[in-house]
């Protein structure tokens, strides 16, 4: 199914380089239901799919880090600026 919709999408959706991988919109880590919904594919190649990786790790880590609440001031908030 996946090289079914590489066949169908052969260029990446960020950079229309030949698309290798398939990565998911919505992690399958929040909804494991969208696993196999191909809405939820998108074509991408090596690059952006490394790319894309990275931005869902850096994005969960900062909603871990909004939840913690922060002891001291940010030393790059405008304020302090
Ligand atoms: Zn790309």
């Amino acid at each position: 199914m996946r090289a079914a919709f590489l066949a169908a999408n052969p260029r990446c959706h960020e950079c229309g380089a030949h698309a290798t991988h398939v990565d998911h919109t919505i992690p399958v880590s929040s909804r494991p239901d969208l696993l196999m919904d191909v809405d939820n594919w998108r074509p991408h190649c090596a690059t952006c799919s490394a790319r894309q990786g990275a931005r869902i790790a850096n994005s969960r880590r900062n909603s871990g880090n909004s939840k913690r609440p922060s002891a001291r001031p940010d030393p790059y908030s405008p304020d302090v600026l």
